[in-house]
């Protein structure tokens, strides 16, 4: 879902390299706007309404961890910035006479539009191509199970990863061999409970072993 509205804001931005080429007729033949102020206006207040709802939607994005929402917000801040340009540009032709400001402001905005598609995309396959937790949630976990795990002996290959906005943890705990399934069992959802309580969108796995699999470099359970 996510790539396919990057590959559609893609075939958008695409389109955009129209704006270099009459960018550059613009540079040939430069020629001055009779600027109506009305539509400048309306111009002006509707990018204000977008820049508005791009910084609700990149914030919700960040806050929820969703690559997709972020990705909107971004591609509608160029929108805005190209309509910032627009606007300057005009008003810059208007105010100096000088014609060729136009053309080199839209050659400007649409590097700008490219530059910023190029992060969206970089963000976007980033935050498919799942990445570990950060270090202070890690660091929580391994506390969070050291703390929960009574009875068991010790918790190695501990991994994490992020997609979207969940966050998947797995790990092996170690417990006597004579411990019961049902025991065991009961560790496991202790842990398990404590980890979902504290993280959010957690989804944990968790390989129960023997004694005898112990690597005493793990974690070790207080
Ligand atoms: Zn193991």
């Amino acid at each position: 879902m996510v790539f396919s509205s990057v590959w559609r804001s893609w075939l958008s931005r695409a389109g955009r390299f129209s704006i270099l080429h009459e960018a550059y007729l613009g540079f040939l033949q430069p020629r001055l706007l009779h600027a109506p102020v009305q539509g400048l206006l309306v111009n002006g207040l509707a990018s204000a309404i977008n820049a508005v709802w791009c910084w609700i939607l990149i914030r919700q994005g960040r806050r929820h961890r969703s690559p997709a929402l972020v990705a909107d917000g971004r591609h509608l801040l160029t929108d805005v910035i190209t309509s910032g340009g627009v606007l300057v540009g005009v008003g810059l032709v208007a105010v100096t006479g000088w014609a060729v400001l136009d053309p080199a402001l839209a050659a400007l905005v649409a590097l700008n539009i490219l530059w910023s598609g190029w992060g969206l995309m970089k963000e976007s396959v980033g935050g498919l191509m799942d990445e570990a937790a950060p270090p202070e949630t890690l660091k929580r976990i391994r506390a969070l199970i050291s703390a929960h795990a009574v009875g068991a002996i010790e918790a190695h290959d501990l991994r994490t990863r992020h997609a979207g906005r969940r966050t998947f943890i797995d790990f092996h705990l170690v417990v006597p061999g004579a411990m019961s399934v049902s025991e065991a069992h009961d560790i496991c959802d202790g842990i398990e409970q404590m980890l979902k309580a504290e993280i959010d969108d957690a989804l944990i796995t968790i390989h129960v072993e023997p004694e005898n699999k112990a690597k005493h470099s793990g974690i070790v359970v207080l």
